[in-house]
């Protein structure tokens, strides 16, 4: 029987989740608990759609035009898509074997057991969301240690596996200049670093906290500044061209 995933949605014209334009599959579930987490409603795997690989590569079919002119591709977005790797990679290989480029957006929390390896065997582009770099305030923003989250970071490189670091600029959680300083430290020794994007946190998913009866825990944190945001991107990016 062909394995289903839990999807949470689709979004059809996606332009910031890798290059050109996205088919984006949001998938439902995720191990972390990010205190900023704009997609509070995924935590879960309740609620969620199934949907064959075949039925989304059907999907995705019908915007080919505006993904190939573009060099754009899927990106597969959650909560975590790595919760569910049989799924993404059946669904990877598919896209791949019709010429689509895939993208996987993890926050790398993950077992790298033989499932996980294989959904990266069939992964084009991994667009990592790094957290914070200091172990124990990482632990209080997302919930988790980053034990694993380091061990899958090697990996990538091991296999010299494209990368995009993504970094949610979060004023009083992940903007200290010493941890901005550790996370350029820690991703100086990989080379398969193409890109690294620094994210001004924003108060997007607060509505759904909200809609969920939950209080919303950053509550009265503000967006940095656009100044911020560039010093910030400065030293994550210090003397490496990306
Ligand atoms: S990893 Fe993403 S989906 Fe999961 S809690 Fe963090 S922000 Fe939310």
């Amino acid at each position: 029987m062909e394995v289903k995933g839990r999807v949470h949605s689709f979004e059809t014209f996606g332009t910031v989740d890798g290059p050109g334009i996205r088919f984006i599959v949001f998938l439902k579930g995720c191990p972390l608990r990010c205190k900023y987490c704009h997609n509070r409603d995924a935590w879960s795997s309740e609620g969620a759609r199934l949907f064959t690989p075949e039925e989304i590569v059907t999907e995705i079919n019908k915007y080919r035009n505006f993904i190939d002119s573009s060099k754009g591709g899927i990106t597969v977005s959650g909560g975590e898509p790595l919760m569910q790797p049989q799924f993404v990679k059946e669904l990877f290989k598919k896209c791949r074997e019709q010429g689509i480029h895939t993208a996987l957006d993890t926050s790398g929390y993950a077992v790298l057991d033989e499932e996980v390896k294989a959904v990266l065997d069939h992964t084009d582009l991994v667009l990592l969301d790094l957290k914070q770099a200091n172990a124990g305030r990482h632990k209080e923003l997302t919930g988790v240690e980053n034990g694993r989250i380091r061990e899958f970071t090697k990996y990538l490189g091991d296999i010299n596996k494209p990368v995009w670091i993504r970094y949610v600029l979060v004023p009083g959680y992940t903007d200290a200049e010493e941890d901005l300083e550790a996370a350029h430290e820690y991703l100086a020794g990989f080379k398969n670093i193409e890109k690294i994007e620094v994210l001004p946190y924003h108060t997007m998913g607060k509505e759904k906290w909200e809609k969920l009866n939950l209080v919303y825990p950053l509550e009265g944190v503000p967006t940095p500044t656009g100044e911020e945001v560039e010093k910030a991107r400065s030293i994550l990016t210090a003397g490496r061209g990306v």
